[in-house]
């Protein structure tokens, strides 16, 4: 992250220097004007900023009064805050297992969940990857859009939510948060949710939150905005290098025209030998959401047990994302696919 904003620090500057001028740090120009510009590249009517990638999701489920007694199907192979979202409004996190191939919601799992309690989907464009378009269902689709700023594919004709938080593609040097939406009445209610549930300050129409996106954040996000659908392609380019470095060793993403690369996740069934190799090299890499969120403590309520998602578990104890950024030169990126493969002919011999 920080190789990506080390040239923008004197545009940084001049943003903050703009910001403090205006003795505005809360709504105002900056963020209006980062809505505005959001919505345009995301193509979408309107984009509402809040605090974080999270409070967006609480956001839009109160906004379609999601709650008590309410199911919503998400994966369990995720950020723990998607079903926390879900949990957080007092509904009901229903997991579905992914397909192995995407590591994205399996459309067909999903459909097993489907109940009459079931309020919405909440797909996650895992790493980057565009989800499987789930609006056939004829169900509010709210698709966790966290890791995928600028994704292809994604469907504009539902409610996505983003996170900048500072590793995420498009990020702010801090929190942030977004919500894009196509509907004017929801994206009215968004906005008056994330302000205690007011459009002007005196009357008070529902008990909302205090989820705002910081003015200053607001004007750095403008100035990375501008260079997303750049970093998006360095990725793309990027991870092309490691499909070629690492074919045979690994078993690699199959690319996706819409797929930014958030993360770059490999897998193998010595997934640990591989991690622990890299360490050694002093490389870093990281490996997602092991335990799953089905098999979490938080969530031990809902019921799961070891065994109930079986292509989500596989994908816990096999995956390993390895370093990729904007910027990532092929040098670092074949250092990287000799370790990975001095590591695996240690385990053949
Ligand atoms: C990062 C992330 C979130 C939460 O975003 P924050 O800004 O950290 O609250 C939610 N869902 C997914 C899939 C994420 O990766």
């Amino acid at each position: 992250m920080k190789a990506q904003y080390a040239p923008l620090v004197p545009e940084l500057q001049e943003a903050f220097a703009r910001t403090l001028e205006t003795g505005r740090f809360i709504f105002g120009p900056e963020v209006e004007a980062f809505e505005r510009e959001a919505a345009d590249k995301l193509g979408t009517q309107d984009a509402v900023s809040c605090a974080n990638g999270t409070d967006a999701l609480v956001l839009v489920l109160d906004a379609l009064e999601v709650g008590p007694g309410d199911e919503v199907v998400c994966p369990a192979f995720t950020f723990y805050a998607t079903a926390e979202a879900i949990a957080r409004r007092g509904a009901t996190p229903v997991f579905a297992d992914i397909d192995p191939g995407t590591l994205n919601l399996d459309p067909a799992e999903v459909e097993r969940k489907i109940t009459p309690r079931t309020k919405a989907l909440m797909p996650v464009h895992l790493f980057g990857r565009p989800a499987a378009d789930l609006s056939s269902f004829g169900l509010p689709v709210i698709e966790d859009a966290a890791q995928a700023f600028g994704a292809g594919g994604i469907a504009t004709s539902v409610v996505s939510t983003f996170s900048f938080f500072p590793t995420k593609n498009l990020f702010a040097l801090g929190d942030g948060g977004l919500v894009s939406v196509n509907d004017p009445e929801l994206a009215r209610r968004l906005r008056m949710l994330r302000f205690h549930g007011s459009a002007a300050k005196k009357e008070f129409l529902y008990v909302g939150y205090n989820s705002r996106l910081d003015a200053m954040q607001a004007a750095f996000l403008r100035i990375f905005l501008r260079h997303i659908d750049d970093w998006n392609a360095q990725r793309r380019e990027a991870a092309a290098r490691y499909g070629e470095l690492l074919d045979g060793l690994v078993e690699t993403p199959q690319d996706d025209p819409g797929h930014v690369y958030h993360m770059y996740c490999v897998r193998s069934p010595e997934r640990d030998r591989l991690a622990a190799a890299l360490q050694d090299a002093d490389i870093g890499s990281a490996v997602y959401y092991q335990p799953p969120l089905h098999l979490q403590p938080a969530l031990r309520y809902l019921g799961y047990s070891e065994g109930d998602l079986p292509e989500t578990e596989h994908a816990a104890r096999e995956n390993l994302c390895l370093p990729l950024w904007a910027g990532i030169d092929e040098e670092q990126q074949a250092r990287v696919a000799s370790v990975l493969e001095a590591a695996l002919q240690v385990v053949r011999s």
